[in-house]
Protein backbone atom coordinates (compact mmCIF):
# COMPACT_ATOMS: atom_id res chain seq x y z
CA UNK A 1 0.00 0.00 0.00
CA UNK A 2 0.72 3.87 -0.28
CA UNK A 3 2.84 5.40 2.50
CA UNK A 4 0.09 7.96 1.85
CA UNK A 5 -2.94 5.49 2.05
CA UNK A 6 -4.05 6.78 5.49
CA UNK A 7 -3.77 10.41 4.76
CA UNK A 8 -7.10 12.34 5.18
CA UNK A 9 -8.45 14.24 2.62
CA UNK A 10 -9.57 18.07 4.32
CA UNK A 11 -11.92 19.93 2.53
CA UNK A 12 -10.21 23.72 1.44
CA UNK A 13 -10.98 26.77 3.68
CA UNK A 14 -14.59 27.50 2.86
CA UNK A 15 -13.36 31.42 2.32
CA UNK A 16 -11.07 30.53 -0.11
CA UNK A 17 -13.20 28.59 -1.87
CA UNK A 18 -15.83 31.58 -1.83
CA UNK A 19 -13.53 33.49 -3.90
CA UNK A 20 -12.59 30.92 -5.91
CA UNK A 21 -16.47 31.14 -6.82
CA UNK A 22 -16.48 34.21 -7.44
CA UNK A 23 -13.70 34.79 -9.54
CA UNK A 24 -14.81 32.05 -11.99
CA UNK A 25 -18.74 33.02 -11.52
CA UNK A 26 -19.73 34.56 -15.19
CA UNK A 27 -22.39 36.67 -13.51
CA UNK A 28 -22.10 40.64 -14.61
CA UNK A 29 -23.13 41.97 -11.04
CA UNK A 30 -21.34 39.79 -8.52
CA UNK A 31 -19.85 41.43 -5.24
CA UNK A 32 -17.22 39.74 -3.00
CA UNK A 33 -18.37 39.91 0.47
CA UNK A 34 -16.19 37.28 1.93
CA UNK A 35 -12.87 37.66 2.04
CA UNK A 36 -10.66 39.82 4.76
CA UNK A 37 -9.44 42.44 2.06
CA UNK A 38 -9.72 46.14 2.03
CA UNK A 39 -10.87 47.01 -1.61
CA UNK A 40 -10.64 50.69 -3.16
CA UNK A 41 -13.79 52.55 -4.08
CA UNK A 42 -13.66 50.54 -7.30
CA UNK A 43 -13.62 47.25 -5.59
CA UNK A 44 -10.12 46.57 -6.17
CA UNK A 45 -6.93 45.93 -4.05
CA UNK A 46 -5.79 49.40 -2.76
CA UNK A 47 -1.72 50.01 -2.38
CA UNK A 48 -1.53 52.42 0.10
CA UNK A 49 0.40 55.84 -1.13
CA UNK A 50 2.88 55.34 2.24
CA UNK A 51 3.74 51.93 0.77
CA UNK A 52 4.19 53.27 -2.88
CA UNK A 53 6.65 55.88 -1.91
CA UNK A 54 8.36 53.15 0.35
CA UNK A 55 8.99 51.13 -2.14
CA UNK A 56 10.57 54.10 -4.19
CA UNK A 57 12.96 55.00 -1.33
CA UNK A 58 14.15 50.59 -0.91
CA UNK A 59 14.57 50.17 -4.57
CA UNK A 60 17.67 49.27 -4.66
CA UNK A 61 18.49 47.75 -1.67
CA UNK A 62 20.20 44.30 -2.11
CA UNK A 63 18.84 40.71 -1.60
CA UNK A 64 21.31 39.41 1.49
CA UNK A 65 19.81 37.63 4.67
CA UNK A 66 17.98 39.12 7.17
CA UNK A 67 19.37 38.39 11.15
CA UNK A 68 17.04 35.21 12.01
CA UNK A 69 15.08 37.95 14.72
CA UNK A 70 14.11 39.76 11.68
CA UNK A 71 15.20 43.40 10.32
CA UNK A 72 16.35 44.92 13.50
CA UNK A 73 15.17 48.61 12.55
CA UNK A 74 11.80 47.13 11.73
CA UNK A 75 11.86 44.91 14.66
CA UNK A 76 12.31 47.97 16.85
CA UNK A 77 10.10 50.40 15.22
CA UNK A 78 6.89 48.00 14.92
CA UNK A 79 7.30 47.23 18.97
CA UNK A 80 7.26 51.14 19.66
CA UNK A 81 4.01 51.18 17.47
CA UNK A 82 2.76 48.43 19.01
CA UNK A 83 3.35 49.24 22.77
CA UNK A 84 4.15 53.36 22.25
CA UNK A 85 6.96 55.08 22.05
CA UNK A 86 6.57 55.85 26.04
CA UNK A 87 6.44 52.31 26.70
CA UNK A 88 8.00 51.28 30.47
CA UNK A 89 8.28 48.05 29.00
CA UNK A 90 10.42 49.01 26.08
CA UNK A 91 12.38 51.41 28.50
CA UNK A 92 13.04 48.66 30.83
CA UNK A 93 14.07 46.08 27.98
CA UNK A 94 10.98 43.60 28.76
CA UNK A 95 10.30 43.30 25.67
CA UNK A 96 11.18 40.28 23.36
CA UNK A 97 10.56 40.28 19.78
CA UNK A 98 10.39 38.72 16.65
CA UNK A 99 9.79 39.13 12.99
CA UNK A 100 7.32 36.46 12.27
CA UNK A 101 5.44 35.64 8.84
CA UNK A 102 2.25 38.57 9.31
CA UNK A 103 -0.11 37.99 12.08
CA UNK A 104 -0.68 33.67 11.80
CA UNK A 105 3.16 33.70 11.96
CA UNK A 106 3.58 35.52 15.01
CA UNK A 107 0.60 33.98 16.59
CA UNK A 108 2.34 30.50 15.91
CA UNK A 109 5.55 31.87 17.15
CA UNK A 110 4.22 33.25 20.15
CA UNK A 111 2.12 30.04 21.05
CA UNK A 112 5.16 28.08 20.55
CA UNK A 113 7.24 29.83 23.18
CA UNK A 114 4.23 29.41 25.31
CA UNK A 115 3.98 25.64 24.44
CA UNK A 116 7.55 25.58 25.63
CA UNK A 117 6.83 27.83 28.42
CA UNK A 118 3.50 26.30 29.92
CA UNK A 119 3.28 22.61 29.01
CA UNK A 120 0.25 20.72 26.36
CA UNK A 121 -2.16 20.60 29.56
CA UNK A 122 -2.36 24.28 29.33
CA UNK A 123 -6.50 25.42 27.80
CA UNK A 124 -6.22 28.27 25.37
CA UNK A 125 -9.61 29.72 25.07
CA UNK A 126 -10.79 31.11 21.95
CA UNK A 127 -14.01 33.08 21.14
CA UNK A 128 -16.78 32.01 19.67
CA UNK A 129 -17.16 32.96 17.39
CA UNK A 130 -13.77 34.13 16.28
CA UNK A 131 -11.17 34.18 12.92
CA UNK A 132 -11.17 30.05 11.73
CA UNK A 133 -7.32 29.68 12.10
CA UNK A 134 -6.97 30.24 15.76
CA UNK A 135 -8.07 27.11 16.04
CA UNK A 136 -6.20 25.52 13.63
CA UNK A 137 -2.88 27.56 14.66
CA UNK A 138 -2.99 26.49 18.27
CA UNK A 139 -4.34 22.63 17.85
CA UNK A 140 -1.35 22.19 15.67
CA UNK A 141 1.05 23.33 18.12
CA UNK A 142 -0.58 20.89 19.98
CA UNK A 143 -2.94 22.79 22.75
CA UNK A 144 -6.31 21.94 23.99
CA UNK A 145 -8.35 24.32 22.51
CA UNK A 146 -11.66 25.86 24.29
CA UNK A 147 -14.06 27.99 23.22
CA UNK A 148 -16.02 30.55 24.91
CA UNK A 149 -19.11 32.39 23.80
CA UNK A 150 -18.10 36.02 23.10
CA UNK A 151 -21.03 37.11 21.04
CA UNK A 152 -24.80 37.66 21.38
CA UNK A 153 -26.90 36.56 18.36
CA UNK A 154 -29.68 38.29 19.89
CA UNK A 155 -28.49 41.69 21.08
CA UNK A 156 -25.42 41.99 18.37
CA UNK A 157 -23.03 42.89 20.54
CA UNK A 158 -20.63 41.16 22.86
CA UNK A 159 -21.96 39.21 25.83
CA UNK A 160 -19.82 40.50 28.29
CA UNK A 161 -21.64 38.25 31.15
CA UNK A 162 -20.56 34.98 29.03
CA UNK A 163 -17.36 36.41 28.57
CA UNK A 164 -16.50 37.34 32.12
CA UNK A 165 -18.04 33.77 32.89
CA UNK A 166 -15.35 32.16 31.22
CA UNK A 167 -13.04 33.92 32.52
CA UNK A 168 -14.14 33.35 35.90
CA UNK A 169 -13.81 29.38 35.09
CA UNK A 170 -10.50 28.92 33.70
CA UNK A 171 -7.72 27.27 35.35
CA UNK A 172 -5.45 29.64 36.60
CA UNK A 173 -2.43 29.95 33.96
CA UNK A 174 -4.80 29.27 31.19
CA UNK A 175 -4.06 31.31 27.68
CA UNK A 176 -6.74 33.34 25.95
CA UNK A 177 -6.90 35.05 22.84
CA UNK A 178 -8.12 38.18 22.69
CA UNK A 179 -8.37 40.44 19.37
CA UNK A 180 -7.01 44.36 20.33
CA UNK A 181 -9.67 45.69 17.63
CA UNK A 182 -12.18 44.78 14.92
CA UNK A 183 -13.16 41.23 16.49
CA UNK A 184 -13.43 39.04 13.56
CA UNK A 185 -16.01 38.11 12.57
CA UNK A 186 -18.48 40.05 15.26
CA UNK A 187 -17.43 43.48 14.67
CA UNK A 188 -18.12 44.00 18.72
CA UNK A 189 -14.81 45.20 21.19
CA UNK A 190 -15.37 46.03 25.03
CA UNK A 191 -15.02 49.59 25.73
CA UNK A 192 -12.30 51.13 27.71
CA UNK A 193 -14.33 49.96 30.90
CA UNK A 194 -14.74 46.06 29.52
CA UNK A 195 -11.27 46.05 28.79
CA UNK A 196 -10.20 47.48 32.41
CA UNK A 197 -12.67 44.72 33.74
CA UNK A 198 -11.43 41.90 31.50
CA UNK A 199 -7.79 43.10 32.26
CA UNK A 200 -8.45 42.72 36.31
CA UNK A 201 -9.77 39.38 36.34
CA UNK A 202 -7.14 38.06 34.29
CA UNK A 203 -4.74 39.44 36.63
CA UNK A 204 -6.35 38.08 39.44
CA UNK A 205 -6.69 34.81 38.22
CA UNK A 206 -3.19 34.96 36.51
CA UNK A 207 -4.68 34.11 33.17
CA UNK A 208 -2.03 34.52 30.42
CA UNK A 209 -3.31 37.47 27.23
CA UNK A 210 -2.47 36.60 23.94
CA UNK A 211 -3.39 39.70 21.68
CA UNK A 212 -4.02 39.39 18.16
CA UNK A 213 -3.33 42.62 16.49
CA UNK A 214 -4.77 42.11 13.05
CA UNK A 215 -6.29 45.10 12.25
CA UNK A 216 -4.79 48.49 14.63
CA UNK A 217 -5.68 51.25 13.15
CA UNK A 218 -8.36 49.99 11.30
CA UNK A 219 -11.45 50.28 13.59
CA UNK A 220 -10.99 54.08 14.47
CA UNK A 221 -8.34 55.19 12.14
CA UNK A 222 -6.12 55.68 14.67
CA UNK A 223 -3.18 53.22 15.65
CA UNK A 224 -2.62 54.16 19.07
CA UNK A 225 -6.58 54.58 20.24
CA UNK A 226 -7.00 51.02 18.47
CA UNK A 227 -4.02 49.91 20.93
CA UNK A 228 -5.92 50.64 23.73
CA UNK A 229 -5.91 47.28 25.26
CA UNK A 230 -2.41 46.52 25.06
CA UNK A 231 -1.18 49.64 26.49
CA UNK A 232 -3.98 49.15 29.74
CA UNK A 233 -2.31 45.71 30.33
CA UNK A 234 1.31 46.25 29.63
CA UNK A 235 1.60 49.82 31.14
CA UNK A 236 -1.01 50.25 33.48
CA UNK A 237 -1.08 47.12 35.11
CA UNK A 238 2.78 45.77 33.88
CA UNK A 239 1.21 42.18 32.91
CA UNK A 240 2.93 39.62 30.89
CA UNK A 241 1.09 39.28 27.65
CA UNK A 242 1.95 38.51 23.93
CA UNK A 243 1.24 40.65 21.27
CA UNK A 244 0.93 39.35 18.10
CA UNK A 245 0.75 42.18 15.26
CA UNK A 246 0.02 41.92 11.39
CA UNK A 247 1.11 45.26 8.99
CA UNK A 248 -1.25 43.18 6.55
CA UNK A 249 -4.64 44.78 6.32
CA UNK A 250 -3.46 48.41 8.35
CA UNK A 251 0.09 48.82 5.61
CA UNK A 252 -2.29 46.88 2.74
CA UNK A 253 0.95 44.28 2.53
CA UNK A 254 -1.23 41.08 2.78
CA UNK A 255 0.98 38.62 0.52
CA UNK A 256 4.38 40.26 1.90
CA UNK A 257 3.98 38.64 5.73
CA UNK A 258 5.18 41.20 7.67
CA UNK A 259 4.19 40.32 11.19
CA UNK A 260 5.98 40.92 14.91
CA UNK A 261 5.53 38.85 17.87
CA UNK A 262 6.47 40.27 20.96
CA UNK A 263 6.28 38.68 24.82
CA UNK A 264 6.41 41.26 27.57
CA UNK A 265 8.21 39.73 30.26
CA UNK A 266 8.33 40.71 33.59
CA UNK A 267 12.38 41.07 33.65
CA UNK A 268 15.34 42.33 31.19
CA UNK A 269 16.68 38.48 32.35
CA UNK A 270 13.57 37.07 30.88
CA UNK A 271 13.02 39.04 27.97
CA UNK A 272 16.66 38.12 27.03
CA UNK A 273 16.04 34.48 27.02
CA UNK A 274 12.50 34.59 25.87
CA UNK A 275 13.94 36.29 22.85
CA UNK A 276 16.67 33.50 22.60
CA UNK A 277 13.80 31.42 22.59
CA UNK A 278 12.43 33.13 19.65
CA UNK A 279 15.55 32.88 17.60
CA UNK A 280 16.00 29.25 18.30
CA UNK A 281 12.45 28.41 16.82
CA UNK A 282 12.79 30.94 13.88
CA UNK A 283 16.10 29.08 13.30
CA UNK A 284 14.82 25.93 13.16
CA UNK A 285 11.39 26.81 10.89
CA UNK A 286 12.39 29.57 8.14
CA UNK A 287 16.13 30.36 9.45
CA UNK A 288 15.32 34.05 7.99
CA UNK A 289 12.81 35.85 7.63
CA UNK A 290 11.62 37.27 4.10
CA UNK A 291 13.27 40.92 3.89
CA UNK A 292 10.92 43.11 1.03
CA UNK A 293 7.78 43.59 3.69
CA UNK A 294 9.44 44.47 6.52
CA UNK A 295 11.98 46.94 4.52
CA UNK A 296 8.72 48.51 3.23
CA UNK A 297 6.78 48.92 6.82
CA UNK A 298 10.55 50.20 8.69
CA UNK A 299 10.49 52.76 5.72
CA UNK A 300 7.27 53.61 6.40
CA UNK A 301 7.49 53.60 9.92
CA UNK A 302 10.95 55.58 9.90
CA UNK A 303 10.12 58.33 8.27
CA UNK A 304 8.22 61.53 9.50
CA UNK A 305 6.05 62.22 6.32
CA UNK A 306 5.27 58.85 5.28
CA UNK A 307 4.40 57.94 8.99
CA UNK A 308 2.02 61.25 8.47
CA UNK A 309 1.21 59.41 4.99
CA UNK A 310 -0.08 56.22 6.36
CA UNK A 311 -2.08 57.80 9.34
CA UNK A 312 -4.16 59.62 7.00
CA UNK A 313 -4.53 55.96 4.68
CA UNK A 314 -5.40 54.62 8.06
CA UNK A 315 -8.48 57.11 8.65
CA UNK A 316 -9.48 56.94 4.24
CA UNK A 317 -9.55 53.11 4.98
CA UNK A 318 -11.54 53.02 8.45
CA UNK A 319 -13.90 55.75 6.59
CA UNK A 320 -14.62 54.18 3.38
CA UNK A 321 -15.39 51.04 5.28
CA UNK A 322 -17.69 52.91 8.07
CA UNK A 323 -19.51 55.11 4.94
CA UNK A 324 -20.25 51.94 3.76
CA UNK A 325 -21.85 50.66 6.69
CA UNK A 326 -24.29 53.52 6.93
CA UNK A 327 -25.27 53.05 3.22
CA UNK A 328 -25.92 49.66 3.72
CA UNK A 329 -28.13 50.68 7.23
CA UNK A 330 -29.84 53.28 4.87
CA UNK A 331 -30.20 50.72 1.78
CA UNK A 332 -31.97 48.24 4.40
CA UNK A 333 -33.90 50.62 5.91
CA UNK A 334 -35.10 52.55 2.72
CA UNK A 335 -36.18 49.11 1.54
CA UNK A 336 -38.24 48.51 4.74
CA UNK A 337 -36.22 44.92 4.52
CA UNK A 338 -37.92 43.39 7.65
CA UNK A 339 -35.35 43.02 10.64
CA UNK A 340 -33.22 44.99 12.99
CA UNK A 341 -30.44 47.01 11.24
CA UNK A 342 -28.59 49.00 13.63
CA UNK A 343 -25.92 46.26 14.28
CA UNK A 344 -24.42 47.04 11.16
CA UNK A 345 -23.40 50.32 12.31
CA UNK A 346 -22.93 49.66 16.15
CA UNK A 347 -20.16 47.25 14.93
CA UNK A 348 -16.58 48.34 13.93
CA UNK A 349 -14.24 46.97 11.77
CA UNK A 350 -14.06 45.29 8.34
CA UNK A 351 -16.37 42.56 8.97
CA UNK A 352 -20.10 42.89 10.35
CA UNK A 353 -22.37 39.69 11.16
CA UNK A 354 -26.26 40.45 9.92
CA UNK A 355 -27.91 37.91 11.85
CA UNK A 356 -28.86 36.32 8.86
CA UNK A 357 -29.53 32.44 8.82
CA UNK A 358 -26.47 30.39 7.56
CA UNK A 359 -28.76 28.86 4.79
CA UNK A 360 -29.12 33.04 4.18
CA UNK A 361 -25.48 33.54 4.98
CA UNK A 362 -23.55 34.56 7.89
CA UNK A 363 -20.84 36.99 7.80
CA UNK A 364 -19.90 39.83 5.12
CA UNK A 365 -17.10 41.54 4.52
CA UNK A 366 -17.82 45.44 4.59
CA UNK A 367 -14.90 46.61 2.82
CA UNK A 368 -16.24 44.55 -0.58
CA UNK A 369 -19.14 47.19 -0.98
CA UNK A 370 -18.66 50.56 -2.60
CA UNK A 371 -21.18 53.24 -4.11
CA UNK A 372 -21.35 51.22 -7.06
CA UNK A 373 -22.64 47.92 -5.48
CA UNK A 374 -24.24 48.77 -1.91
CA UNK A 375 -27.47 49.38 -3.21
CA UNK A 376 -27.89 46.35 -5.08
CA UNK A 377 -26.23 44.19 -1.87
CA UNK A 378 -28.81 46.02 0.46
CA UNK A 379 -31.40 44.33 -2.57
CA UNK A 380 -29.99 41.54 -2.49
CA UNK A 381 -30.14 40.80 1.39
CA UNK A 382 -33.52 42.27 1.00
CA UNK A 383 -34.84 40.21 -1.43
CA UNK A 384 -33.19 36.54 1.07
CA UNK A 385 -35.08 38.34 3.79
CA UNK A 386 -38.64 37.89 2.24
N1 LIG B 1 -6.10 37.44 13.15
C1 LIG B 1 -7.29 37.72 12.65
C2 LIG B 1 -8.43 37.93 13.58
C3 LIG B 1 -7.47 37.81 11.27
O1 LIG B 1 -8.68 38.09 10.77
C4 LIG B 1 -6.37 37.60 10.42
C5 LIG B 1 -6.54 37.64 8.96
O2 LIG B 1 -7.57 37.61 8.40
C6 LIG B 1 -5.13 37.34 11.02
C7 LIG B 1 -5.04 37.25 12.37
C8 LIG B 1 -3.84 37.09 10.30
O3 LIG B 1 -3.64 37.60 9.09
P1 LIG B 1 -2.21 37.62 8.43
O4 LIG B 1 -1.53 36.33 8.76
O5 LIG B 1 -2.49 37.76 6.99
O6 LIG B 1 -1.49 38.79 9.02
Amino acid sequence: PSVFASVVYTPPDVIFELTKKYLTDPAEQKVNLGQGTYRDENGSPWILPCVRAAKEKIRDVNHEYLPILGLTSFRTLAAELVLGRESTALIEKRVASCQALSGTGAIHMAGKILYNALGSQTPVYITNPTWSNHRQVFASIGFLVREYTYYSETAGCLNMETVTQALNEAPPGSIFIFHVSAHNPTGCDPTQEQWKDIATIVQDRGLFPIFDAAYLGMTSGVYDRDAYAIRYFVEELRLEVAVCASFAKNMGLYGERVGLASIITRSPQEATAVESAFEQLMRAEVSNPPAFGARVAAAVLEDGELRAEWARNLTKMSSRVEEMRWALFDGLKKLETPGSWDRIVKQGGMFCLLGLTPEQVVEISIAGLNWGNVQYVAECIDQTIR
